[in-house]
């Protein structure tokens, strides 16, 4: 039968799957700023889903640096930044994160997203390799599949069949990527290790560290200083809307790759800057980062704490040190059951399910914040205590 509305019978045959295998999605509305407490529909919730780590996204100075930068500079960048869009207030911030890192130079990107998407496509092509953890981050891979590289993963952490695979390859150009915290599983990669292989085989290491910015190392300063490793061969990523509190991102590497970023990475060219209101409160939220080593001190207080209050459970949470602690449910349903059962009792943790974990896999995020207090730890225990013995 001819129809005039496009091929909609086959997406609502799609969608339907996807709800028939309790994978549907549905986006919750916050109508607060992001905090320990959100309110959804006027009804006040304790929140366990953000990755403001750092509880800084909605810090009195940051609402002021982002007023002030507003003064100065508007609203808008209104060009790319390679045409009129890079502000002074972009190229302090970059500045600063190349020397709050560590490395010579560092180059802000829109999102995460667009950071990972431009390093790999500007780094690997038709004739290159990328060899990467089956648990990274879904950008990475997308940005891998673009880039028209060979794309090997190998399974997660193991280094193994990293180094058949690299000992393999043929490739002129070959790079190895890793988140450096995995964001639904929280543990830290071997980095150490993954550089020594990379210097064996003659490899670049790029490295996502948007959930350990902030929140490992001395001052935040990320995974590689918590692992104490440093190298030209890294190429670093890191965001800036976790645990800095604000939007964006950033990579710091050797300045001749940040030229070819500069001059190849479509995501950072074809694309307007990011509003330079926002640079000019990053330099405010860096500041933050570095000197309040109490949030930090407070995360690792938090942790310990959630760990004990959940060893009765039936489920177990995964072996992380990083304010992620996953609690492995396995079913999709029951995990979608448990996170509604918490949601009626005034606390809100994600499900998250399958494509984002592997089948079987699924599970409570639960992430910590040092906005969060013990008391609310201790009341996300007894809660899934008492679902726990009710299921
Ligand atoms: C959040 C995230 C990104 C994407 O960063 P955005 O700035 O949100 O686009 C990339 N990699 C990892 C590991 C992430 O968790």
């Amino acid at each position: 039968m001819p129809s005039d509305s496009g091929d909609l019978g086959s997406l609502r045959e799609q969608l339907r799957d996807r709800e028939a295998g309790k994978l549907y999605r549905q986006r919750l509305m916050l109508d607060s700023s992001q905090a320990k407490q959100v309110s959804l529909a006027g009804q006040e919730y304790l929140a366990f889903c953000s990755n403001d780590y750092l509880g800084l996204a909605n810090h009195p100075a940051l609402i002021a640096a982002v007023c002030e930068g507003a003064l100065r500079y508007g609203v808008g960048a209104g060009a790319s930044h390679l045409i009129s869009g890079h502000s002074t207030a972009h190229h302090e911030l970059e500045e600063a994160l190349a020397r709050f890192t560590g490395y010579p130079r560092a180059l802000l990107f829109s999102t995460g997203y667009m950071a990972n998407a431009g390093v790999v496509m500007a780094l690997a092509g038709r004739h290159d390799a990328i060899f990467a953890d089956k648990l990274n981050h879904a950008s990475l891979n997308d940005a891998a599949l673009v880039s028209r590289a060979t794309f090997k993963r190998y399974p997660h952490l193991d280094l193994t069949t990293l180094e058949r695979q690299l000992a393999a390859s043929r490739a002129k150009r070959k790079l190895v990527i890793s988140d450096a915290v995995f964001s639904m599983d929280g543990d830290i990669a071997p980095a150490t290790n993954l550089l020594a292989l990379c210097e064996k085989y003659g490899a670049w290491l790029m490295l996502d560290d948007a959930h350990g910015f902030g929140v490992l190392g001395a001052q935040g300063r990320g995974t590689l200083a918590h692992l104490g490793i440093k190298s030209p061969r890294i190429i670093y990523m890191a965001t800036l809307g976790k645990a800095a509190g604000v939007f964006g991102a950033f990579v710091a590497a050797q300045p001749e790759v940040i030229e070819t970023l500069i001059q190849h990475a479509r995501s950072y060219i074809y694309t307007t800057a990011s509003p330079p209101l926002l640079a000019h409160a990053l330099m405010k939220s860096l500041d933050l980062v570095e000197s309040e080593e109490w949030r930090r001190k407070k995360l690792i207080q938090l942790i310990v704490a959630l760990k004990q209050a959940l060893q009765p459970l039936r489920w177990k949470l995964m072996p992380s040190d990083t304010p992620i602690q996953p609690l492995i449910v396995g079913d999709n349903d029951k995990a979608l059951q448990l996170s509604e059962s918490l949601r009626e009792r005034g606390i809100l943790v994600p499900a998250i399910r399958p494509p984002t974990v592997p089948q079987g896999a699924s599970r409570l995020r639960i992430s910590l914040s040092s906005a969060h207090d013990m008391e609310d730890v201790a009341r996300l225990g007894a809660v899934l205590r008492e679902l726990d013995v009710a299921s």
